[in-house]
């Protein structure tokens, strides 16, 4: 155990107490250090001192230095000190010096009284006892300070493992040396045990008694680290990275350890260990390499960014151009380059007069793109930000003139600054050719138009042709119908006159007649009966058309409708001898229309069913449709039948089947055409089936309540 330097003389100046607490750091053990203390408090004042404490091994308390005290006086501090109840012991638990008269301890002999001062750490149970011979209570303020300052070492020192075999020391000097040294230096023995280590070095790796938990794990752990690094140093000098922990801060701290063996004749027998703090340089590098890395997919990004940009501006079908601010051309799109950039990929024609041509024309169109863009360089266009014009380029391929519209943009920097030019242009000839296309289709409809409205004026005036024929021969109608219905009516006076005297006649009014004189009045009678018959037929023809027939609509019976018929009919088929009967639907209603016309349209079908049927029978048939709301009253014969193709015509005026002036059925050829009108007149219709030789039936249909129309 080394013990330090002697203390200087006892010196008074201000600079004392330095050299005092300078000298106990230097001190190793409590013995040196009660001494050390003892010593300047006995130069100091002058007066006799001890240190009384545990001396190691014995169990008991012991003076450890005393100055100015007989063996006999230091033996009875240390048994007052221990024994239990005195008051001398009793000042152990209790901090601040006491001022004790000189019989408070026997045998301790101190003439005037002394002050005992405990020592040890604030809040502690004392650990030592310092004892000066000073008269009076008071405590100079030398004593208090140096109580203060002794007593954390001693506690320190006198603590049961402080006491144990110390390591051996360096020499004073070199452990100031070693302690000055900024990076941690340690002396350990070949198997990593510690046997100095600098105040730095001690902050990593060495923890008091009175250190937290935290701290001690803390300090524990970077013993067990620092010594498995040391174990693979080897007998080599030995540099590695050792990861401590710092154990104030809990921070994580990166060493360089590098080791020497500092060899002893017989073998090694110490390492000397510094320890670099990398912890810094560490995080630098780090730090530096994150932002490489960054700095490595910022490019990446840029990259891609760019690739993706050129895919886009090559997807667009329209050439863009990218310039710097003066000009000069930064980039350009497929479609740009077709324009702007002399091809020349390999096997494209860019040599011999073709290539010549598509120089020159390439030539061009970068020229006429240089003056477009002037429009938006230099500083007379500052303020102007963007720029659209109409050029012609030329297809450097073919030559053709594309029409093109050139809008250029400047880009802008953060700082206002001019960066580049964005040009896109937009192929016209589409434009142009839809313009053109347009414009035609505007001639050609306006062709149109004059045409249609010459034809339209053809149309009023042919229109206005027809009106004026339907209006005269509306009239011509009108006179017709006049002068037939005047005609008729002046036809049938006199005729019935002549039939009323020729009946006379034949009834023998005038005397009897020769029966030539008779055979010609029938003839006379009979002819005259046929053109009354005409007359009326075309009087009520005439009457239909020029609306002089009425609707009379009435409610009334089907059966007794057709027994009135058969009762007018009856002397005709009675001459007939045809079988004639009538056969109605069981659950025929009653109907509303016009009764007289219903009776005239079946008197007409039946007359002609007898006339044209020479035998067999004819057959009345009246049935009702529910469906369609309308009554069937169908007329059927066995007689001539009439061939499809007069069906249609017998519906007409005066017409027949057979109209020759040999033919054998009378009639005026007016019957049929009458029934269709006054079928009409009550919202029905005539059909008819038939074939020759096989009789024919013709139908009314008509509905069951008439409307007025
Ligand atoms: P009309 O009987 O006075 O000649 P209609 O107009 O009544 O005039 O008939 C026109 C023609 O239709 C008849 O001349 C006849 O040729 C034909 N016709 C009409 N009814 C029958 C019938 N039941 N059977 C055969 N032919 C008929």
């Amino acid at each position: 155990m080394a013990s330090p330097a002697p203390l200087p003389p006892a010196e008074v100046d201000p600079g004392a107490r330095l050299v005092l607490a300078e000298h106990l750091l230097a001190c190793e053990s409590a013995v040196a250090s009660a001494r050390a203390v003892v010593e300047w408090l006995t130069r100091r004042h002058g007066a006799p001192a001890a240190c009384v404490g545990p001396l190691e091994g014995a169990g008991a308390s012991a003076c450890l230095a005393s100055e100015g005290l007989t063996g006999a006086q230091q033996a009875a501090l240390a048994r007052a000190w221990d024994a239990h109840g005195a008051p001398l012991a009793a000042l152990r638990g209790r901090p601040g010096a006491r001022w004790l008269p000189a019989d408070a301890v026997e045998g301790a002999g101190m003439p005037g009284g002394f002050l005992a001062v405990p020592l040890g750490r604030a809040g502690a149970p004392a650990a030592a006892l310092l004892v000066v011979g000073l008269p009076g209570p008071a405590v100079p303020e030398d004593v208090a300070w140096v109580a203060s300052c002794a007593g954390p070492l001693l506690a320190r020192q006198l603590a049961p493992d402080a006491r144990a075999p110390r390591r051996p020391e360096p020499d004073r000097l070199l452990r100031r040396v070693i302690n000055a040294v900024s990076d941690p230096v340690l002396l350990t023995d070949t198997g990593g045990t510690l046997l100095f280590a600098n105040a730095r070095a001690e902050a990593l790796l060495v923890a008091d008694p009175d250190s937290s938990p935290g701290r001690t794990r803390a300090v524990q752990l970077n013993q067990r680290v620092f010594r498995e690094t040391l174990a693979q140093g080897g007998t080599t000098v030995h540099r590695r990275e050792v990861p401590l922990v710092d154990p104030l801060e809990g921070m994580d701290l990166i060493f360089e350890l590098v080791s020497t063996p500092v060899l002893a004749p017989d073998g090694p027998s110490v390492v000397v260990s510094v320890l670099r703090n990398l912890t810094d340089l560490g995080r630098a590098t780090q730090a530096l390499g994150e932002s490489y890395r960054r700095l490595r997919a910022t490019e990446r990004e840029a990259r891609s960014e760019r690739h993706r940009l050129d895919r886009v501006l090559d997807s667009v079908a329209d050439p863009i151009i990218l310039t710097d601010p003066t000009g000069g051309m930064v980039m350009m799109n497929d479609p740009a380059e077709r324009l702007f950039a002399w091809p020349h990929e390999e096997g494209s024609a860019s040599e011999g007069p073709a290539g010549e041509a598509v120089l020159r024309r390439v030539r061009a169109n970068d020229a006429l793109f240089a003056s477009f863009l002037a429009n938006l360089l230099g500083p007379v266009n500052a303020g102007v930000s963007r720029w659209k014009s109409q050029l012609t380029l030329d297809d450097p391929a073919t030559g053709a003139p594309v029409p093109m519209e050139a809008m250029a943009n400047k880009v802008l920097g953060d700082g206002g600054e001019l960066t580049g030019i964005v040009t896109v242009f937009h192929d016209r000839t589409e434009v142009l050719e839809r313009a053109r296309l347009l414009e035609r289709v505007k001639e050609v409809s306006s062709e149109l138009e004059a045409r249609v409205q010459a034809a339209t004026a053809e149309l009023a005036e042919q229109n206005e042709k027809l009106r004026r024929q339907a209006i005269q021969l509306e009239q011509a109608s009108a006179a017709k119908s006049q002068f037939l219905a005047n005609m008729s009516h002046e036809f049938r006076t006199p005729l019935n006159a002549i039939l009323g005297y020729t009946n006379m006649l034949l009834q023998g009014v005038s005397g009897e007649m020769t029966p030539p004189q008779r055979r010609n009045l029938t003839r006379i009678d009979s002819n005259g009966r046929h053109l009354l018959e005409v007359i009326n037929e075309i009087l009520d023809i005439t009457r239909i058309e020029a609306g002089r027939m009425p609707l009379h609509l009435s409610d009334f019976g089907i059966p007794e409708l057709l027994q009135e018929v058969m009762a007018e009919m009856d002397p005709i088929i009675a001459r007939s001898k045809l079988a004639v009967e009538t056969r109605l639907d069981e659950g025929l209603p009653g109907v509303w229309s016009d009764r007289q016309k219903v009776k005239q349209i079946v008197l007409n079908l039946l007359s002609n069913a007898l006339k044209f049927t020479h035998e067999g029978g004819v057959q009345v048939l009246a049935e009702y449709q529910n469906a369609t709301g309308t009554v069937a009253i169908s007329v059927k014969d066995t007689g001539i039948g009439i061939d499809v193709s007069n069906q249609e015509k017998i519906f007409e005026d005066f017409q027949q089947v057979d109209s020759s002036p040999t033919r054998a059925y009378g009639g005026t050829g007016l019957g049929l055409s009458i029934c269709r009108r006054l079928a009409e007149m009550i919202g029905g219709r005539v059909s008819l089936q038939s074939a020759p030789g096989q009789g024919s039936t013709f139908t009314l249909h008509f509905p069951r309540r008439a409307r007025r129309t």
